[in-house]
């Protein structure tokens, strides 16, 4: 088989896929409608395949793009002196990374209890994953029915000890809506409790813009951290997003180290071991060529289509615009009488306690063929599982076409909404398979002589693999990562991977 006939093989896969160019697609891909800049991103990522990031002494190339780019951002949104950052695979992982660094944080400080996660109800789904992995308590925090922003007064009724941290977002995906995030990050700052600032789809919009109502950065008192997607309005192709934190300490609380095993030092800034360069050479390209010139003229066109649309929707007698847009989300809202029990039953779901069912978000410029159905956003989900027919969308209407058939979005019944069904978690995890393993103290030192990140020292590392696989041999002795250990791992790499400082350690 050639090379030509494989692709055409994959080419053809594609067939059943919504365009991801012609602006014809309204949520998922983000086209800046440029020439040129597909292929740029495709030259700059092909150049960059190979490379692993999880190691920037081996690819000293990665920590200049990661430098960069969180640079850029931090310039862009307010960084002060103190601000670093990390590129991370998207906006999921940067939402989960500022809540990992707020839950260390929070333990660091000896409180007893659960540490709590102080969220709006429109704050995304990431933060109920994060609380999900990591263990937090979800505080929902209500917004007001009108203009569907975070109730200031809510937030202050729960900063207490347990509060690990609250979340604002600028704006709120479902919505369109900056939450009032100057009056929360005040407060939370009183209550000693950090503030994170989701600018996953309004980062790189805002800036750009000259209508935006109040400020929502990192220069807002308060505000500890903040994430934006460059993979949302940033241009670039997917698996590359920025999260920002206003001290180096905070992000430091979410690295992982240790040393506690036979093959290298580990220091992971974020959840990947391997990470790829390619969406962040991509990223780098695309940020270089466009320049913040370019990514005006894209944000003031795609600004003046939202407002444009925002406009003529509110002209539509039954049509509401959700609150006030400010970026390029629009949620219209369908008023008059109330109808049946799906619409009761996707309200009580919402818990915005907004008056009116299903409000639809509509992102401007890319519009849906009239009866293109908007395809099932669980659908990812269910991965590559193969032969699962598409259901109807589940979601909120989208593009404004008729309201969503079949079943509500949301968890199933009686289950609790940060507690997600794992439908293909298989039954009996460790414990199934014999229990936790034994950590014992480690038999010798390993791995805190070798270079950082270079691969396995060069005794010690394989033979002991060799032993962890022979049968009947105990399994290598696995201990923790004492603090000790981790910070002579992180002083290490530090020492090694000294650039600038800003992305990297
Ligand atoms: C897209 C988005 C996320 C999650 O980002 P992914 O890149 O899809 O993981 C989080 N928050 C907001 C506001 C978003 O728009």
């Amino acid at each position: 088989m050639s090379p030509d006939e494989v692709l055409a093989e994959l080419t053809a896969l594609q067939a059943g896929d919504l365009p991801t160019h012609g602006g014809a697609t309204m949520a998922y891909v983000y086209d800046s409608g440029l020439s040129g800049l597909e292929e740029l991103a495709a030259a700059a990522q092909a150049a960059f395949q190979w490379t692993n990031a999880l190691d920037p002494t081996a690819f000293p190339s990665v920590a200049r793009l990661e430098n960069d780019l969180v640079g850029a951002a931090a310039r862009l949104l307010g960084g002060g002196p103190g601000t670093v950052g990390t590129l991370t695979s998207g906006g999921t992982e940067s939402c989960l990374l500022a809540v990992l660094s707020a839950r260390e944080t929070w333990r660091a400080r000896g409180r007893a209890g659960r540490p709590r996660l102080l969220l709006p109800v429109t704050a995304h789904a990431a933060f109920r994953k994060a609380a999900h992995l990591f263990d937090l308590d979800v505080v929902d925090v209500p917004v007001d029915p009108t203009s569907c922003r975070a109730v200031p007064a809510a937030v202050a009724g729960a900063l207490d000890e347990q509060a690990a941290l609250v979340v604002v977002s600028a704006p709120s995906y479902p919505h369109g809506v900056l939450d009032p995030v100057g009056e929360i990050a005040a407060m939370a700052a009183s209550a000693g409790v950090p503030c994170h600032v989701d600018a996953c789809i309004g980062g790189w919009i805002l800036p750009f813009l000259d209508d935006v109502p109040e400020p929502f950065d990192l220069s807002v008192d308060g505000v500890t951290s903040l994430s934006v997607d460059l993979h949302k309005y940033g241009y670039a192709p997917k698996g590359v997003s920025v999260l920002l934190t206003a001290t180096p300490e905070l992000r430091h609380a979410h690295w992982f180290t240790t040393a506690g095993w036979p093959g290298y030092p580990v220091v992971n800034p974020t959840l990947a071991g391997t990470r790829p360069a390619g969406p962040m050479a991509a990223a780098w390209a695309v940020h270089r060529w466009l320049g913040d010139d370019g990514y005006r003229e894209l944000a003031r066109r795609t600004r003046a289509a939202t407002v444009a649309l925002t406009a003529g929707a509110s002209a539509i007698e039954g049509l509401r615009v959700v609150g006030t847009p400010v970026a390029t989300l629009v949620a219209l809202a369908q008023e008059g009488p109330r109808r049946g029990r799906r619409a009761e039953s996707r309200r009580r779901d919402d818990r915005a306690r907004l008056d009116a069912a299903a409000p639809a978000v509509v992102r401007a410029g890319r519009r849906r063929p009239p009866g293109h159905a908007a395809p099932d956003r669980d659908r990812r989900d269910r991965g590559a599982s193969g032969g699962v027919a598409r259901r109807p969308h589940r979601g909120r209407m989208r593009g404004g076409g008729a309201p969503p058939a079949g079943r509500r979005p949301g968890p199933r019944r009686g289950r609790r909404d940060d507690r997600p069904h794992h439908p293909h978690r298989r039954r009996g995890g460790r414990a199934a398979r014999g229990g936790r393993r034994r950590e014992r103290p480690a038999a010798r030192a390993h791995g805190a002589g070798a270079r950082p990140g270079l691969g396995s020292p060069p005794t010690g590392g394989r033979a002991a693999a060799g032993r962890r696989a022979g049968p009947g041999l105990p399994a290598y002795p696995v201990t923790p990562c004492s603090r000790a250990q981790a910070a002579t791992a992180a002083a290490t790499a530090s020492a090694t991977r000294r650039s600038s400082g800003l992305g990297t350690m």
